[in-house]
């Protein structure tokens, strides 16, 4: 699933093109994707809008259309993307949403196995959404302090407790398992054990490596595209995520992956995490 510095791709590549453009009609093809909205009141909510600005929350790209805003969460097959010529039959085949803009091009969100979700947000639904989710790890406000008081409070393994949306925004397996490696940190020690001293390091990690991901343009490992279609880069730079079974590129040790902590794939190195 797209993490933080895909999804901040993405939005980074369509936002210019995107501000005060209006949407003249929408189309959408399966209703599965949406949350808690109706096929026809997100379909006559669209039409008519301007899009006032585009950015991201965590996982999610958001289009704040003024009274409502229309927030993507892109699945692991999901991508945003506009078009300034008529979608051929094989990019139509798997846009599930179709907006139609006043200059003429589509923005559209494409989805293979539809496992994204579209949610259609009034203020107060935006403001409950909004406060259920963690930190954002990009902004100058995150410190060691804010990550130690989001995440230092549960028992849950520390690698969980990075993953979970209600305590830390953005981060999924990917990042998590390279901010581990990074910080020499077990994935699996409860997140209430690590000392302050960790957490600093843990910090540092994160931060490095989601902006040298973003500046990366995100992880392609398989569907992922940002949003001028482009495979991002950063598959290149992972040192733990995809390694197992591969020497450590600190102390040569053969990386281990294990389900063993949240049914997900954890690799990390059994000398040098510890
Ligand atoms: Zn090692």
């Amino acid at each position: 699933m797209p993490e933080l510095p895909e999804v901040e791709t993405i939005v980074r590549d369509l936002r210019p093109s995107l501000l005060e453009r209006s949407i003249t009609r929408a189309e959408l093809t399966h209703s599965d994707v949406l949350r808690g909205v109706s096929r026809p009141t997100l379909l006559r909510g669209l039409a008519g809008t301007t899009i006032r600005d585009v950015f991201r929350r965590a996982k999610h790209a958001v289009f704040d259309l003024g009274a409502r805003r229309l927030v993507v969460q892109p699945g692991m097959t999901g991508s945003l993307l506009v078009f300034d010529r008529p979608l051929r039959d094989d990019e139509a085949k798997y846009a599930v949403l179709r907006a139609t803009l006043d200059d003429g091009r589509l923005l559209i969100y494409r989805d293979v196995r539809r496992i994204g979700t579209l949610l259609w947000l009034d203020t107060k639904g935006w403001a409950r959404y909004d406060a259920a989710i963690g930190p954002e790890p990009l902004e100058d406000a995150f410190t060691p302090e804010v990550l130690l008081r989001a995440v230092g409070r549960t028992r849950q393994a520390i690698k969980k407790g990075l993953m979970d949306q209600r305590l830390l925004a953005g981060v999924g397996n990917i990042y998590a398992n390279e901010a581990l490696f990074a910080a020499r940190i077990d994935p699996s020690r409860p997140a209430n054990r690590l000392s302050v001293e960790e957490y600093r390091a843990l910090h540092e990690a994160l931060v490095r490596i989601l902006q040298a991901a973003v500046a990366n343009q995100g992880t392609t490992l398989r569907d992922y595209r940002t949003g001028t279609g482009e495979r991002g880069q950063f598959q290149f730079e992972l040192l733990a995520y995809g390694r197992e079974g591969q020497p450590c590129v600190r102390c040569g040790t053969r990386l281990a992956g294990t389900h063993a902590i949240d049914a997900r794939i954890t690799v990390f190195c059994h000398r040098c995490q510890v």
